[in-house]
């Protein structure tokens, strides 16, 4: 079909215009539609969050990263690389992201409450969009003391994204969170642009290697180089290093060679709602 736009738009320009026009306006209306269902979402708390967990090297599950799902009326689950991006544009991110802090706050007092789970984190992304937010600090304060989450027990995922921003106002706000004993880590690592000089001023607490990195990290060595240099590199900030989509034993066992001793990824549990993961992590 769109050949023979393509054709028809050779025989005449005015074809062209019309096509292109349709379909523009489809898609517009597509996104329109998308954006209205989203904000209806965040008020009808459509949401819910998946938990996937976050290992150390002897397979202990030492807490989770906890990832949104937008269970859509018609269209079924929809996946956050199609919503996120929406929801930043649109700013709806900042009630949303509200509404994962909360959930996820909640979470964290009812596990401390049992021994057995006492000691698990929960890993919230956090868009720059919303560590933005004048009254971020306040929010992620009042949420955790209407909780009674453990701040140390709540580790943020920011990405370099974030140093658009003043980066002396970053530093500001992460110290704040950070005196009351919140964590921070830097989310996709290696993905964005933040120049390292900015990157020893933040207040981090550990570098997350981009999923995009470990892929290939057996096969590719420029995957394996990044990988090596992002663990030196975190080693040698003070800083502890996670690596994100870990699918195999083999990928796990070259990143501890190269002094990663934490991972996430489908090799240890895909995000899964809470009582899967109950079930599936917290049996005993
Ligand atoms: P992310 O924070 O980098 O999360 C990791 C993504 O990798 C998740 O995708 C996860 O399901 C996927 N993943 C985990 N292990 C593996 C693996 O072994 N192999 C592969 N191929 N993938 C794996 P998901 O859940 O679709 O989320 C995508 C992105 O959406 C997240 O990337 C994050 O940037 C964003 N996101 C999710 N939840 C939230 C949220 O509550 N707030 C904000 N601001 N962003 C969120
Ligand atoms: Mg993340
Ligand atoms: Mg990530
Ligand atoms: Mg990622």
């Amino acid at each position: 079909q769109a050949d023979l736009a393509v054709y028809q738009a050779k025989d005449s320009g005015r074809n062209t215009v019309r096509f292109f026009d349709r379909d523009m306006q489809a898609k517009v209306a597509a996104r329109a539609t998308l954006t209205e269902d989203l904000r209806e979402a965040v008020s009808a708390e459509q949401f819910m969050i998946y938990y996937q967990a976050q290992v150390q090297e002897d397979g202990c599950v030492t807490g989770v990263e906890a990832l949104v799902r937008w269970r859509h009326p018609q269209r079924g689950v929809v996946s956050p690389a199609e919503f996120i991006p929406l929801a930043e544009e649109t700013g709806l991110i900042v009630p949303l992201g509200q509404w994962v802090l909360q959930t996820a706050c909640v979470q964290l007092a009812d596990w401390a409450a049992v021994s057995e789970t006492a000691h698990l984190s929960i890993a919230v992304n956090v868009s720059a969009r919303q560590f933005a937010q004048h009254h971020f600090v306040d929010e992620v304060l009042t949420v955790l003391e209407s909780s009674g989450a453990n701040p140390q027990r709540l580790k943020l995922e920011l990405t370099e994204s974030l140093l658009i921003m003043n980066v002396d106002e970053v530093i500001e706000k992460m110290s704040a969170l950070k005196a009351r004993g919140v964590c921070f880590s830097l989310d996709d690592f290696g993905t964005g642009y933040s120049s390292l000089s900015y990157l020893k001023r933040l207040p981090l607490d550990q570098l997350k290697i981009d999923q995009s990195f470990v892929r290939d990290v057996l096969s590719d060595p420029n995957d394996a180089a990044i990988a090596k240099t992002i663990i030196a590199l975190g080693k040698s900030l003070g800083l502890g290093v996670i690596a994100e989509g870990v699918e195999t034993s083999a990928q796990r066992d070259f990143l501890a060679s190269c002094g990663c001793h934490a991972y996430q990824g489908y090799l240890y549990g895909r995000p899964m709602p809470i009582q899967e993961f109950k079930s599936f992590h917290i049996t005993d």
